[in-house]
Protein backbone atom coordinates (compact mmCIF):
# COMPACT_ATOMS: atom_id res chain seq x y z
CA UNK A 1 0.00 0.00 0.00
CA UNK A 2 1.51 3.44 -1.31
CA UNK A 3 1.56 6.04 2.19
CA UNK A 4 0.51 9.00 -0.40
CA UNK A 5 -3.16 10.29 -0.25
CA UNK A 6 -4.69 12.73 -1.62
CA UNK A 7 -6.32 12.99 1.70
CA UNK A 8 -5.77 11.81 5.12
CA UNK A 9 -9.27 11.90 7.69
CA UNK A 10 -8.27 11.48 11.59
CA UNK A 11 -11.89 10.17 12.46
CA UNK A 12 -14.03 7.40 11.69
CA UNK A 13 -17.00 9.17 13.56
CA UNK A 14 -20.17 10.42 11.84
CA UNK A 15 -18.13 13.49 10.48
CA UNK A 16 -14.86 11.73 9.11
CA UNK A 17 -16.81 8.89 7.57
CA UNK A 18 -19.58 11.29 5.77
CA UNK A 19 -16.13 14.03 4.46
CA UNK A 20 -14.14 10.11 3.24
CA UNK A 21 -16.70 8.98 1.35
CA UNK A 22 -18.10 11.79 -0.63
CA UNK A 23 -14.55 12.60 -1.41
CA UNK A 24 -13.41 9.42 -2.41
CA UNK A 25 -16.42 9.18 -5.15
CA UNK A 26 -15.19 12.57 -6.32
CA UNK A 27 -12.37 10.38 -7.31
CA UNK A 28 -9.97 11.21 -4.86
CA UNK A 29 -7.25 8.99 -3.05
CA UNK A 30 -8.45 8.84 0.49
CA UNK A 31 -7.48 7.10 4.05
CA UNK A 32 -9.35 7.62 6.88
CA UNK A 33 -7.26 6.65 10.41
CA UNK A 34 -9.48 5.75 13.18
CA UNK A 35 -8.24 3.15 16.17
CA UNK A 36 -11.90 2.58 17.27
CA UNK A 37 -14.85 1.19 16.35
CA UNK A 38 -15.85 2.39 12.98
CA UNK A 39 -18.86 5.14 13.06
CA UNK A 40 -17.47 6.85 16.27
CA UNK A 41 -19.43 8.30 18.99
CA UNK A 42 -22.56 8.46 17.24
CA UNK A 43 -23.09 4.79 16.32
CA UNK A 44 -21.34 3.00 19.49
CA UNK A 45 -21.88 5.11 22.24
CA UNK A 46 -24.63 7.82 20.96
CA UNK A 47 -27.31 8.71 19.04
CA UNK A 48 -27.71 5.03 17.76
CA UNK A 49 -27.79 2.74 20.98
CA UNK A 50 -29.81 6.10 22.74
CA UNK A 51 -32.35 5.72 20.52
CA UNK A 52 -32.97 2.20 21.23
CA UNK A 53 -32.86 2.78 25.04
CA UNK A 54 -35.48 5.96 24.43
CA UNK A 55 -37.26 3.57 22.49
CA UNK A 56 -37.09 1.09 25.52
CA UNK A 57 -38.73 3.35 27.83
CA UNK A 58 -41.53 4.60 25.48
CA UNK A 59 -42.92 0.81 26.05
CA UNK A 60 -43.22 1.59 29.17
CA UNK A 61 -44.91 5.16 28.66
CA UNK A 62 -47.49 3.30 26.22
CA UNK A 63 -47.60 0.28 28.67
CA UNK A 64 -49.14 3.07 31.08
CA UNK A 65 -52.24 4.03 29.18
CA UNK A 66 -53.07 0.22 27.46
CA UNK A 67 -55.81 0.06 30.00
CA UNK A 68 -56.94 3.30 28.38
CA UNK A 69 -57.12 1.43 25.07
CA UNK A 70 -59.10 -1.71 27.20
CA UNK A 71 -56.20 -3.88 27.17
CA UNK A 72 -55.65 -6.11 30.13
CA UNK A 73 -52.18 -5.95 30.10
CA UNK A 74 -49.49 -6.10 32.64
CA UNK A 75 -45.93 -5.58 32.61
CA UNK A 76 -44.25 -8.62 34.14
CA UNK A 77 -40.70 -7.62 34.36
CA UNK A 78 -38.06 -5.73 32.14
CA UNK A 79 -34.95 -7.90 30.58
CA UNK A 80 -32.18 -4.58 30.27
CA UNK A 81 -29.54 -7.13 29.32
CA UNK A 82 -31.58 -8.74 27.01
CA UNK A 83 -32.14 -5.41 25.23
CA UNK A 84 -28.43 -4.64 25.49
CA UNK A 85 -27.56 -7.69 23.99
CA UNK A 86 -29.66 -6.85 20.57
CA UNK A 87 -28.89 -3.44 20.74
CA UNK A 88 -24.93 -4.13 20.99
CA UNK A 89 -25.86 -6.98 18.27
CA UNK A 90 -27.36 -4.18 16.23
CA UNK A 91 -24.64 -1.45 16.37
CA UNK A 92 -22.03 -4.13 15.53
CA UNK A 93 -23.96 -4.86 12.24
CA UNK A 94 -23.52 -1.11 11.79
CA UNK A 95 -20.01 -1.46 12.17
CA UNK A 96 -19.71 -3.89 9.12
CA UNK A 97 -22.12 -1.76 7.24
CA UNK A 98 -20.04 1.21 7.94
CA UNK A 99 -16.41 -0.53 6.94
CA UNK A 100 -17.97 -2.18 3.97
CA UNK A 101 -19.02 1.45 2.89
CA UNK A 102 -15.80 2.86 3.21
CA UNK A 103 -14.44 -0.27 1.09
CA UNK A 104 -17.44 0.14 -1.84
CA UNK A 105 -16.03 3.86 -1.84
CA UNK A 106 -12.75 3.26 -2.33
CA UNK A 107 -11.19 4.43 0.93
CA UNK A 108 -8.24 2.62 2.45
CA UNK A 109 -8.97 2.12 6.69
CA UNK A 110 -6.11 2.67 8.46
CA UNK A 111 -6.43 1.29 11.99
CA UNK A 112 -4.66 3.13 15.16
CA UNK A 113 -4.30 6.64 16.18
CA UNK A 114 -3.13 9.17 14.31
CA UNK A 115 -0.72 11.78 15.58
CA UNK A 116 0.45 14.53 12.91
CA UNK A 117 4.31 14.72 12.32
CA UNK A 118 3.97 17.95 10.09
CA UNK A 119 1.37 19.61 8.26
CA UNK A 120 1.24 16.95 5.29
CA UNK A 121 2.10 13.97 7.44
CA UNK A 122 0.61 11.70 10.03
CA UNK A 123 2.29 9.14 11.87
CA UNK A 124 0.24 5.53 13.41
CA UNK A 125 2.36 3.91 15.46
CA UNK A 126 5.57 3.44 13.14
CA UNK A 127 4.07 4.33 10.20
CA UNK A 128 4.11 8.14 8.27
CA UNK A 129 1.29 8.81 5.99
CA UNK A 130 1.30 11.72 3.80
CA UNK A 131 -1.52 14.01 2.29
CA UNK A 132 -2.29 17.01 0.11
CA UNK A 133 -4.54 17.89 2.80
CA UNK A 134 -5.31 16.73 6.44
CA UNK A 135 -9.04 16.60 8.10
CA UNK A 136 -9.22 16.49 11.50
CA UNK A 137 -12.71 14.66 12.41
CA UNK A 138 -11.93 12.88 15.55
CA UNK A 139 -14.70 14.02 17.65
CA UNK A 140 -15.00 14.01 21.79
CA UNK A 141 -15.56 12.41 25.13
CA UNK A 142 -17.79 12.88 28.12
CA UNK A 143 -16.41 15.39 30.56
CA UNK A 144 -15.79 14.12 34.76
CA UNK A 145 -16.05 16.72 36.93
CA UNK A 146 -12.01 17.44 38.54
CA UNK A 147 -13.66 16.81 42.55
CA UNK A 148 -12.67 14.01 44.53
CA UNK A 149 -14.41 11.07 44.33
CA UNK A 150 -15.75 11.82 40.88
CA UNK A 151 -14.12 8.74 39.39
CA UNK A 152 -16.67 6.48 41.46
CA UNK A 153 -19.17 7.80 38.46
CA UNK A 154 -20.34 6.65 35.09
CA UNK A 155 -20.19 8.94 31.57
CA UNK A 156 -22.35 8.35 29.12
CA UNK A 157 -19.98 5.93 27.37
CA UNK A 158 -19.90 3.47 30.56
CA UNK A 159 -24.25 3.69 30.40
CA UNK A 160 -23.96 1.39 27.71
CA UNK A 161 -21.97 -0.93 29.08
CA UNK A 162 -23.76 -1.47 31.95
CA UNK A 163 -25.49 -4.82 32.01
CA UNK A 164 -28.25 -4.34 34.47
CA UNK A 165 -30.56 -1.03 35.39
CA UNK A 166 -29.68 0.04 38.67
CA UNK A 167 -32.08 0.77 41.32
CA UNK A 168 -31.03 4.06 42.44
CA UNK A 169 -29.45 6.74 39.57
CA UNK A 170 -28.48 9.85 40.40
CA UNK A 171 -27.67 12.14 37.14
CA UNK A 172 -25.60 15.16 37.55
CA UNK A 173 -25.97 17.72 34.58
CA UNK A 174 -28.96 19.58 32.77
CA UNK A 175 -27.73 19.40 28.89
CA UNK A 176 -29.26 16.64 26.67
CA UNK A 177 -27.70 13.88 28.04
CA UNK A 178 -29.02 14.59 31.41
CA UNK A 179 -31.99 14.92 30.74
CA UNK A 180 -32.10 12.09 28.20
CA UNK A 181 -30.24 9.20 30.32
CA UNK A 182 -32.66 10.46 33.33
CA UNK A 183 -35.69 9.82 31.23
CA UNK A 184 -34.51 6.19 30.25
CA UNK A 185 -33.88 4.82 34.22
CA UNK A 186 -36.73 6.78 35.20
CA UNK A 187 -39.22 4.64 32.34
CA UNK A 188 -37.74 1.85 33.49
CA UNK A 189 -38.52 2.21 36.57
CA UNK A 190 -35.37 3.25 38.51
CA UNK A 191 -35.21 5.69 41.28
CA UNK A 192 -33.80 8.85 39.48
CA UNK A 193 -32.31 12.46 41.17
CA UNK A 194 -31.62 14.72 39.02
CA UNK A 195 -29.36 17.59 40.11
CA UNK A 196 -28.79 20.56 38.42
CA UNK A 197 -26.11 23.07 38.75
CA UNK A 198 -28.37 26.54 37.71
CA UNK A 199 -31.59 26.58 37.94
CA UNK A 200 -33.12 24.64 35.28
CA UNK A 201 -32.63 21.47 33.03
CA UNK A 202 -32.20 22.91 29.31
CA UNK A 203 -30.74 26.66 30.18
CA UNK A 204 -30.00 27.31 26.63
CA UNK A 205 -33.12 26.50 24.86
CA UNK A 206 -36.32 28.07 24.89
CA UNK A 207 -37.52 28.71 28.51
CA UNK A 208 -40.55 27.16 27.57
CA UNK A 209 -39.38 24.09 26.72
CA UNK A 210 -37.60 23.53 29.95
CA UNK A 211 -40.41 24.69 32.12
CA UNK A 212 -42.62 22.19 31.15
CA UNK A 213 -40.10 18.95 30.98
CA UNK A 214 -39.31 20.13 34.48
CA UNK A 215 -42.81 19.62 35.34
CA UNK A 216 -43.57 16.27 33.40
CA UNK A 217 -40.32 14.35 34.40
CA UNK A 218 -41.00 15.35 38.06
CA UNK A 219 -44.55 14.25 37.55
CA UNK A 220 -43.52 11.19 36.34
CA UNK A 221 -41.04 10.83 40.01
CA UNK A 222 -37.37 11.90 38.81
CA UNK A 223 -36.69 14.31 41.90
CA UNK A 224 -35.03 17.24 40.77
CA UNK A 225 -32.83 19.51 42.69
CA UNK A 226 -31.56 22.91 41.63
CA UNK A 227 -28.27 24.99 42.71
CA UNK A 228 -26.65 21.69 43.15
CA UNK A 229 -22.48 22.28 42.45
CA UNK A 230 -20.86 19.14 42.68
CA UNK A 231 -18.05 19.03 44.93
CA UNK A 232 -17.55 15.61 46.18
CA UNK A 233 -18.47 11.95 45.46
CA UNK A 234 -18.28 9.80 48.94
CA UNK A 235 -18.58 5.85 48.66
CA UNK A 236 -20.50 4.55 51.82
CA UNK A 237 -21.74 1.15 52.53
CA UNK A 238 -25.45 2.29 51.50
CA UNK A 239 -23.63 3.28 48.31
CA UNK A 240 -22.59 6.68 46.76
CA UNK A 241 -23.44 10.05 48.37
CA UNK A 242 -22.88 13.07 46.36
CA UNK A 243 -21.95 16.55 48.37
CA UNK A 244 -22.41 19.82 46.98
CA UNK A 245 -20.83 22.71 47.05
CA UNK A 246 -23.34 24.90 49.76
CA UNK A 247 -22.86 21.32 52.00
CA UNK A 248 -26.26 19.42 50.64
CA UNK A 249 -25.95 15.70 50.54
CA UNK A 250 -27.79 13.60 47.54
CA UNK A 251 -27.79 9.79 47.97
CA UNK A 252 -27.06 7.08 48.78
CA UNK A 253 -27.54 5.81 45.17
CA UNK A 254 -26.15 3.07 43.16
CA UNK A 255 -25.06 4.65 40.42
CA UNK A 256 -23.94 8.36 39.52
CA UNK A 257 -24.31 9.44 36.00
CA UNK A 258 -21.43 12.61 35.09
CA UNK A 259 -23.78 14.34 32.08
CA UNK A 260 -21.73 17.79 32.67
CA UNK A 261 -20.71 18.11 28.57
CA UNK A 262 -18.14 17.33 26.38
CA UNK A 263 -14.89 18.00 25.47
CA UNK A 264 -12.77 17.86 22.31
CA UNK A 265 -10.45 14.91 21.54
CA UNK A 266 -7.42 17.48 20.12
CA UNK A 267 -5.01 17.33 22.89
CA UNK A 268 -3.18 14.27 21.43
CA UNK A 269 -3.15 14.78 17.83
CA UNK A 270 0.70 16.79 18.10
CA UNK A 271 -1.11 19.68 16.68
CA UNK A 272 1.63 22.27 17.54
CA UNK A 273 3.95 20.17 14.93
CA UNK A 274 1.79 20.85 11.99
CA UNK A 275 0.75 24.68 13.41
CA UNK A 276 -2.59 24.31 14.06
CA UNK A 277 -4.17 26.22 16.69
CA UNK A 278 -6.75 25.62 19.54
CA UNK A 279 -9.11 28.00 21.84
CA UNK A 280 -8.82 27.67 25.47
CA UNK A 281 -11.44 24.78 24.99
CA UNK A 282 -9.53 22.70 23.10
CA UNK A 283 -11.28 23.29 20.29
CA UNK A 284 -9.79 23.83 16.93
CA UNK A 285 -11.68 27.16 14.85
CA UNK A 286 -12.16 26.74 11.68
CA UNK A 287 -13.96 29.44 9.30
CA UNK A 288 -16.49 29.05 6.73
CA UNK A 289 -15.30 26.88 4.76
CA UNK A 290 -13.81 24.27 7.75
CA UNK A 291 -10.17 25.59 7.04
CA UNK A 292 -8.20 25.66 10.26
CA UNK A 293 -5.40 28.19 10.23
CA UNK A 294 -3.14 26.17 8.38
CA UNK A 295 -3.85 26.33 4.66
CA UNK A 296 -3.93 22.57 3.85
CA UNK A 297 -5.45 21.55 7.39
CA UNK A 298 -9.41 21.27 7.93
CA UNK A 299 -11.88 20.37 11.04
CA UNK A 300 -15.64 19.29 11.20
CA UNK A 301 -17.99 18.01 13.82
CA UNK A 302 -17.48 17.83 17.57
CA UNK A 303 -14.41 18.49 17.94
CA UNK A 304 -14.95 22.27 16.07
CA UNK A 305 -17.33 22.57 19.09
CA UNK A 306 -20.28 23.82 16.96
CA UNK A 307 -23.46 22.21 16.92
CA UNK A 308 -22.36 19.14 18.52
CA UNK A 309 -24.79 16.87 16.27
CA UNK A 310 -24.29 13.67 13.81
CA UNK A 311 -26.36 15.36 11.03
CA UNK A 312 -24.11 18.27 11.33
CA UNK A 313 -20.74 16.53 11.19
CA UNK A 314 -22.40 14.92 8.02
CA UNK A 315 -23.33 17.76 6.87
CA UNK A 316 -20.44 19.69 7.18
CA UNK A 317 -18.01 17.17 5.69
CA UNK A 318 -19.67 16.58 2.45
CA UNK A 319 -20.13 20.04 1.66
CA UNK A 320 -16.48 20.27 2.59
CA UNK A 321 -15.90 17.41 -0.12
CA UNK A 322 -18.70 19.12 -2.55
CA UNK A 323 -16.02 22.23 -2.58
CA UNK A 324 -12.37 20.37 -2.68
CA UNK A 325 -13.10 17.45 -4.39
CA UNK A 326 -16.78 18.21 -6.42
CA UNK A 327 -15.66 21.67 -8.22
CA UNK A 328 -18.82 23.35 -6.06
CA UNK A 329 -17.02 26.09 -5.05
CA UNK A 330 -17.87 28.15 -2.12
CA UNK A 331 -19.85 25.71 -0.76
CA UNK A 332 -20.09 25.41 2.95
CA UNK A 333 -22.48 24.64 5.55
CA UNK A 334 -24.93 27.45 7.21
CA UNK A 335 -24.70 26.93 10.71
CA UNK A 336 -27.79 28.95 11.51
CA UNK A 337 -31.10 27.24 11.54
CA UNK A 338 -30.31 23.51 12.32
CA UNK A 339 -33.11 21.83 13.99
CA UNK A 340 -32.26 19.46 16.83
CA UNK A 341 -34.01 16.71 18.85
CA UNK A 342 -33.64 16.18 22.65
CA UNK A 343 -35.32 12.22 23.11
CA UNK A 344 -36.54 13.00 26.54
CA UNK A 345 -40.64 12.20 27.45
CA UNK A 346 -42.31 13.61 26.08
CA UNK A 347 -39.72 14.71 23.79
CA UNK A 348 -38.23 18.39 22.52
CA UNK A 349 -37.70 19.68 18.75
CA UNK A 350 -36.47 23.06 17.71
CA UNK A 351 -35.58 25.07 15.63
CA UNK A 352 -34.29 29.02 15.31
CA UNK A 353 -34.00 31.90 17.61
CA UNK A 354 -35.65 31.07 21.78
CA UNK A 355 -37.51 33.84 22.60
CA UNK A 356 -34.39 35.31 24.65
CA UNK A 357 -32.42 35.27 21.34
CA UNK A 358 -34.85 37.17 19.81
CA UNK A 359 -36.25 39.70 21.86
CA UNK A 360 -32.21 40.11 22.53
CA UNK A 361 -32.04 40.36 18.59
CA UNK A 362 -35.50 42.27 17.34
CA UNK A 363 -36.42 44.35 20.42
CA UNK A 364 -39.57 43.68 22.33
CA UNK A 365 -41.96 45.72 19.98
CA UNK A 366 -40.46 43.82 16.12
CA UNK A 367 -41.12 40.33 17.30
CA UNK A 368 -44.61 38.22 17.83
CA UNK A 369 -44.67 34.98 19.80
CA UNK A 370 -47.70 32.57 19.39
CA UNK A 371 -48.37 29.84 21.59
CA UNK A 372 -50.63 26.69 22.19
CA UNK A 373 -50.85 24.61 25.11
CA UNK A 374 -52.95 21.72 25.03
CA UNK A 375 -53.24 17.63 26.25
CA UNK A 376 -53.13 15.41 23.17
CA UNK A 377 -56.21 13.40 22.20
CA UNK A 378 -53.45 10.46 23.04
CA UNK A 379 -54.46 11.15 26.45
CA UNK A 380 -58.63 11.33 26.01
CA UNK A 381 -59.63 8.48 27.54
CA UNK A 382 -57.66 7.93 30.96
CA UNK A 383 -56.36 10.09 33.86
CA UNK A 384 -53.00 10.61 32.96
CA UNK A 385 -51.86 13.53 30.73
CA UNK A 386 -48.93 14.68 29.60
CA UNK A 387 -49.26 18.03 28.05
CA UNK A 388 -47.67 19.56 24.89
CA UNK A 389 -46.85 23.30 24.01
CA UNK A 390 -45.84 24.78 20.97
CA UNK A 391 -44.10 28.45 20.38
CA UNK A 392 -43.44 30.49 16.82
CA UNK A 393 -41.39 33.40 17.45
CA UNK A 394 -41.96 35.46 14.36
CA UNK A 395 -40.64 39.04 13.54
CA UNK A 396 -41.08 42.02 11.08
CA UNK A 397 -44.28 43.24 9.73
CA UNK A 398 -44.51 40.06 7.22
CA UNK A 399 -44.12 38.01 10.81
CA UNK A 400 -41.02 36.32 9.40
CA UNK A 401 -40.84 33.13 11.79
CA UNK A 402 -37.60 32.96 13.48
CA UNK A 403 -37.99 30.46 16.07
CA UNK A 404 -40.03 27.42 16.62
CA UNK A 405 -40.08 25.35 19.72
CA UNK A 406 -42.19 22.08 20.41
CA UNK A 407 -42.72 19.73 23.42
CA UNK A 408 -44.71 16.89 23.64
CA UNK A 409 -45.54 13.40 21.55
CA UNK A 410 -44.58 13.68 18.31
CA UNK A 411 -42.22 16.50 18.18
CA UNK A 412 -39.37 14.36 17.61
CA UNK A 413 -40.87 13.87 14.29
CA UNK A 414 -42.80 16.97 13.42
CA UNK A 415 -39.77 19.46 13.59
CA UNK A 416 -38.16 18.15 10.61
CA UNK A 417 -40.23 19.36 7.64
CA UNK A 418 -41.01 22.86 9.65
CA UNK A 419 -37.43 23.21 9.68
CA UNK A 420 -37.55 23.28 5.92
CA UNK A 421 -40.31 25.94 6.03
CA UNK A 422 -38.44 28.00 8.40
CA UNK A 423 -35.64 27.65 6.58
CA UNK A 424 -37.08 29.09 3.14
CA UNK A 425 -38.13 32.07 4.94
CA UNK A 426 -41.70 31.20 5.58
CA UNK A 427 -44.07 33.71 7.20
CA UNK A 428 -46.94 33.52 10.07
CA UNK A 429 -49.00 33.79 7.07
CA UNK A 430 -47.08 30.71 5.32
CA UNK A 431 -48.36 28.47 8.43
CA UNK A 432 -51.61 30.01 8.26
CA UNK A 433 -52.28 29.29 4.49
CA UNK A 434 -51.14 25.29 5.18
CA UNK A 435 -54.58 22.81 5.48
CA UNK A 436 -53.71 21.44 9.00
CA UNK A 437 -53.76 17.28 9.18
CA UNK A 438 -56.59 16.31 11.57
CA UNK A 439 -56.83 15.08 13.99
CA UNK A 440 -52.95 15.20 14.72
CA UNK A 441 -50.88 17.26 17.14
CA UNK A 442 -48.58 18.55 14.71
CA UNK A 443 -52.10 20.68 13.39
CA UNK A 444 -51.71 23.00 16.35
CA UNK A 445 -48.76 24.37 14.76
CA UNK A 446 -50.69 25.53 11.76
CA UNK A 447 -54.24 27.04 13.51
CA UNK A 448 -52.02 29.24 16.21
CA UNK A 449 -53.95 32.73 16.70
P1 LIG B 1 -17.28 11.27 16.41
O1 LIG B 1 -18.50 10.61 15.91
O2 LIG B 1 -17.06 11.31 17.87
O3 LIG B 1 -16.05 10.54 15.69
C1 LIG B 1 -14.73 10.85 16.02
C2 LIG B 1 -13.90 9.61 15.80
O4 LIG B 1 -12.53 9.96 15.82
C3 LIG B 1 -14.08 8.56 16.91
O5 LIG B 1 -14.46 7.33 16.34
C4 LIG B 1 -12.70 8.48 17.57
O6 LIG B 1 -12.40 7.17 17.98
C5 LIG B 1 -11.81 8.92 16.43
N1 LIG B 1 -10.52 9.49 16.86
C6 LIG B 1 -10.29 10.43 17.81
N2 LIG B 1 -8.98 10.73 17.87
C7 LIG B 1 -8.36 9.95 16.94
C8 LIG B 1 -7.01 9.81 16.52
N3 LIG B 1 -6.03 10.52 17.07
N4 LIG B 1 -6.73 8.91 15.55
C9 LIG B 1 -7.72 8.16 14.99
N5 LIG B 1 -9.02 8.28 15.32
C10 LIG B 1 -9.33 9.17 16.29
N6 LIG B 1 -26.36 13.73 17.90
C11 LIG B 1 -27.52 13.78 17.22
O7 LIG B 1 -27.58 14.42 16.17
N7 LIG B 1 -28.63 13.11 17.65
C12 LIG B 1 -28.64 12.37 18.79
O8 LIG B 1 -29.66 11.79 19.16
C13 LIG B 1 -27.42 12.31 19.54
N8 LIG B 1 -27.37 11.58 20.67
C14 LIG B 1 -26.20 11.51 21.36
C15 LIG B 1 -26.17 10.77 22.54
C16 LIG B 1 -25.01 10.68 23.28
C17 LIG B 1 -25.00 9.86 24.54
C18 LIG B 1 -23.83 11.35 22.82
C19 LIG B 1 -22.55 11.24 23.60
C20 LIG B 1 -23.85 12.09 21.65
C21 LIG B 1 -25.03 12.20 20.92
N9 LIG B 1 -25.10 12.95 19.76
C22 LIG B 1 -26.29 13.01 19.06
C23 LIG B 1 -23.93 13.70 19.25
C24 LIG B 1 -23.23 12.96 18.12
O9 LIG B 1 -22.91 11.65 18.53
C25 LIG B 1 -21.97 13.71 17.71
O10 LIG B 1 -22.31 15.05 17.42
C26 LIG B 1 -21.31 13.10 16.47
O11 LIG B 1 -20.96 11.76 16.70
C27 LIG B 1 -20.08 13.90 16.09
O12 LIG B 1 -19.44 13.32 14.99
P2 LIG B 1 -17.88 13.56 14.74
O13 LIG B 1 -17.58 12.92 13.44
O14 LIG B 1 -17.54 14.96 14.95
O15 LIG B 1 -17.16 12.77 15.93
P1 LIG C 1 -24.56 19.70 27.20
O1 LIG C 1 -23.59 20.71 26.77
O2 LIG C 1 -25.83 19.55 26.45
O3 LIG C 1 -25.00 19.97 28.72
C1 LIG C 1 -24.12 19.90 29.77
C2 LIG C 1 -24.58 20.86 30.83
O4 LIG C 1 -24.12 20.43 32.10
C3 LIG C 1 -23.97 22.24 30.66
O5 LIG C 1 -24.69 22.98 29.72
C4 LIG C 1 -24.07 22.81 32.07
O6 LIG C 1 -25.37 23.38 32.24
C5 LIG C 1 -23.94 21.56 32.94
N1 LIG C 1 -22.61 21.49 33.56
C6 LIG C 1 -21.43 21.81 33.01
N2 LIG C 1 -20.43 21.60 33.89
C7 LIG C 1 -21.00 21.16 35.02
C8 LIG C 1 -20.50 20.77 36.29
N3 LIG C 1 -19.19 20.81 36.56
N4 LIG C 1 -21.37 20.33 37.21
C9 LIG C 1 -22.68 20.27 36.95
N5 LIG C 1 -23.22 20.64 35.78
C10 LIG C 1 -22.39 21.08 34.82
O7 LIG C 1 -23.73 18.37 27.29
P2 LIG C 1 -24.14 16.85 27.25
O8 LIG C 1 -23.04 16.15 27.93
O9 LIG C 1 -25.53 16.66 27.74
O10 LIG C 1 -24.12 16.53 25.70
C11 LIG C 1 -23.00 16.88 24.89
C12 LIG C 1 -23.47 17.24 23.50
O11 LIG C 1 -23.82 16.06 22.78
C13 LIG C 1 -24.73 18.10 23.46
O12 LIG C 1 -24.45 19.46 23.62
C14 LIG C 1 -25.29 17.79 22.11
O13 LIG C 1 -24.71 18.63 21.16
C15 LIG C 1 -24.87 16.34 21.89
N6 LIG C 1 -26.02 15.46 22.15
C16 LIG C 1 -27.09 15.54 21.32
C17 LIG C 1 -28.20 14.78 21.55
C18 LIG C 1 -29.38 14.88 20.64
O14 LIG C 1 -29.23 15.40 19.55
N7 LIG C 1 -30.55 14.41 21.02
C19 LIG C 1 -28.27 13.85 22.67
C20 LIG C 1 -27.08 13.83 23.48
C21 LIG C 1 -26.01 14.63 23.21
P3 LIG C 1 -25.60 24.63 33.24
O15 LIG C 1 -24.62 25.66 32.83
O16 LIG C 1 -27.03 25.00 32.99
O17 LIG C 1 -25.34 24.10 34.60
Amino acid sequence: MSNKFDLIVIGGGSGGIAHARRAAEYGAKVAVVEYGPLGGTCVNVGCVPKKVMWYTAAQMHHAAHAADYGFDMAVNGHDWSAVKERRDAYVTRLNGIYERNLGNSGVTTIIGAAKFVDAHTIAVGDDEYTADRIVIATGGRPMVPEIPGAEHGITSDDFFELEDRPQRVLVAGSGYIAVELAGVFNGLGSDVQLVVRKDRILRGFDIMLSELLMEAICKDGVVLDVGVVPAAIEKTDEGLVLHSEDGRSFGPVDTVLWAIGRAPNSEWLDLEKAGVERDDGGYIPTDLYQQTNVENIFALGDVTGRAQLTPVAIAAGRRLADRLYGGMDGRHLDYELIPTVIFSHPPIGTVGLTEAQARARYGDDNIKIYTSGFIPMYYALGDKKVRSMMKLITTGPDEKVVGCHVIGDGADEMLQGFAVAIRMGATKSDFDDTVAIHPSNAEELVTMR
